[in-house]
């Protein structure tokens, strides 16, 4: 392991998404963007639904994450989160269809609860656009030419 990097894992109830050498991350917190560098303090905070960005190897990536929790310890970062998925790996086309499901639910006048839950797929949803799309822009940009 390099000077500046730590261990980085991300899981979700399902799998281990990232388990990697990182030199840098940035969370979606409750508390607004958090960044991560090599010995940070130990710290537990609250993730809302959104996009983390990292960088392995000098190479940015990103993932979207349905909240959950980021856990900074001595010897290594964890997100914990529900759903998350590498921008690579998103389905553009599902995310969009979710999406347009979501502001329909939203349009027609149903129960609060139903509300609710439409706002998260449809965060959901957001979060997995930006993620896919901010990854195959940096991987257009870094691309040789
Ligand atoms: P959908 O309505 O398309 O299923 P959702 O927001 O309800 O979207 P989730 O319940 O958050 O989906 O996720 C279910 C599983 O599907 C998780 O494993 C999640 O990682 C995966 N997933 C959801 N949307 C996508 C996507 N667009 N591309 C790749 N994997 C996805």
């Amino acid at each position: 392991m390099e000077e500046k990097e730590y261990r980085l894992e991300v899981i979700t109830p399902e799998r281990v998404v990232i388990s990697e050498e990182a030199e840098f991350l940035v969370v979606p917190a409750w508390s607004g963007e958090l960044g991560v560098l090599k010995n940070h303090a130990p710290l537990v905070a609250a993730l809302r639904i959104g996009v983390m960005r990292f960088t392995i190897r000098g190479q940015t990536r990103y993932a979207a994450i349905s909240g959950g929790w980021l856990e900074v310890t001595e010897d290594k970062v964890m997100v914990l989160a529900d759903t998350a998925e590498l921008g690579a790996e998103i389905d553009i086309e599902r995310a969009k269809a979710a999406k347009a499901r979501a502001e329909a639910r939203l349009a027609s006048a149903q129960e609060e609860i139903n509300m609710v839950r439409a706002t998260m797929a449809l965060q959901r949803a957001l979060s997995r656009i930006k993620a896919a799309e901010a990854e195959m822009e940096y991987r257009k940009q870094s691309a040789p030419h």
